[in-house]
């Protein structure tokens, strides 16, 4: 009897497990070009991520950090001497005041900032716009929470955003503007006549904007990254987001930040405060450490960044790869049509048994139906040098035709 009852309790086998969320969206697809260059052995120029650390100072600031009891839960918004560095930071780069109590968070890198904004602030049925080809995490999170995400296409060949296309994209159930400048994968650096075009958006329909500032430091030639929350009438609505992992290479730690108004920032924690709650109690002092004492150390790390551009994006000129050069960020963006392919996804998975090289197609990062980035492939220059010649030589070596 007593089997017989517990035998009822036994799981049934369900007809999938995953749930529909989930299902709903792609796997990414850095995972799965990372893992076909690991096991082909391929040169990766696919995800993006320095093959060198950032400074060593900052890293032995978190051993010390390690050794000197730092291994217990931090605060849920950061601890103190972050959230103060932050704002400084803020203020040292671009003249922002925050007050580092209400005005700042923490989160586990921007990854969790994008999601924790997205959970914080759109409701089902929300229509959040986003410059498209966008970071692929912006499409999960708009999906997981229950909103819709509008894209405006930054095309090629010189990736600008048209004005129009952005005020048609907004309709009355659009809640938030989701912007990344520097902008991944285009490389696009947003001129002072772009973000007032958003701002003109932002105001005029009273939305909030998201902006996404990893790549802030990231900026070549004499271009020049300027903040959406300093123009005139965006403070009040703007929530940036930026983090540790490119200013200072080191991608790995996941520390990032939201800041904005304290009614921006605390539904970014509302959010937050259930996802991780907290990370990185041994790295949040490094990081301090490195925005008050390496300030200089991201702009070194630019100058590296912009000769290993102009190496790959020279390379890939001269196999016949038009390249449009990247005003900022890790990568280089090419049309691969000149190849006689009309698919970057066929393109990419052939190359590291052609080629040996792995690539990253564009066409997964667009809202539903668009194919404005079916040809388009995107390179990280992000690597030493000599990874970056080996790549060429492969590519150079190699039949590209389709
Ligand atoms: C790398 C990247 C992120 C993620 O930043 P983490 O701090 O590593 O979570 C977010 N947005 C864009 C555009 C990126 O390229």
């Amino acid at each position: 009897m007593a089997l017989r009852r517990l035998s009822a309790f036994r799981p049934q086998p369900r007809r999938t497990t995953t749930s529909a969320r989930v299902r709903a969206v792609p796997p990414t697809v850095f995972s799965r070009m990372s893992a076909l260059a690991a096991s082909t052995g391929a040169v990766n120029l696919g995800q993006g991520f320095p093959d060198t650390d950032g400074p060593s100072s900052v890293i032995e600031q978190a051993g010390v950090a390690l050794r000197t009891g730092h291994n217990q839960y931090a605060p849920g918004p950061g601890t103190t001497d972050l959230r103060r560095a932050i704002a400084a930071h803020q203020w040292a780069h671009y003249g922002i005041t925050l007050d580092p109590d209400t005005e700042v968070v923490v989160t586990t890198g921007a990854t969790e900032g994008i999601a924790a904004a997205l959970l914080g602030l759109v409701d089902p049925g929300d229509e959040v716009v986003a410059l498209e080809p966008f970071y692929d995490s912006y499409a999960a999170m708009t999906a997981f929470a229950g909103g819709v995400l509008k894209g405006v296409t930054l095309r090629a060949p010189d990736f600008r955003l048209d004005p129009a296309a952005l005020e048609a994209a907004v309709t009355k159930r659009t809640k938030l503007l989701l912007i990344n400048t520097p902008h991944n994968p285009t490389g696009t650096v947003l001129g002072r006549e772009e973000l007032e075009a958003i701002a003109r958006v932002a105001v005029a329909h009273d939305l909030v904007v998201v902006t996404d500032e990893v790549y802030e430091h990231l900026v070549y030639d004499d271009h020049e990254h300027v903040p959406l929350a300093t123009l005139p009438g965006m403070a009040e609505r703007t929530l940036t987001l930026s983090s540790v992992g490119k200013s200072f290479s080191l991608t790995g730690w996941k520390v990032g930040w939201a800041t904005g108004p304290a009614e921006l920032v605390s539904a970014v924690l509302g959010a937050k405060q259930w996802l991780s709650f907290t990370s990185g109690a041994p790295l949040q002092p490094a990081v301090a450490w490195a925005l008050e004492h390496e300030r200089t150390w991201p702009a070194s790390l630019a100058r590296d960044l912009q000769a290993r551009r102009d190496l790959l994006c020279d390379g890939l000129d001269a196999l016949g790869l038009p390249v449009r050069r990247p005003e900022g960020t890790y990568f280089a963006v090419t049309d691969i049509s000149a190849l006689g392919w009309d698919d970057g996804l066929s393109f990419c998975l052939a190359l590291p048994e052609r080629a040996g090289v792995v690539a990253i197609p564009l066409q997964g990062f667009y809202a539903d139906g668009s194919s404005a980035g079916r040809q388009l492939v995107r390179w990280a220059f992000c690597k030493e040098p000599a990874v970056l010649e080996e790549g060429l030589r492969r590519l150079g070596a190699a039949d590209l035709t389709a």
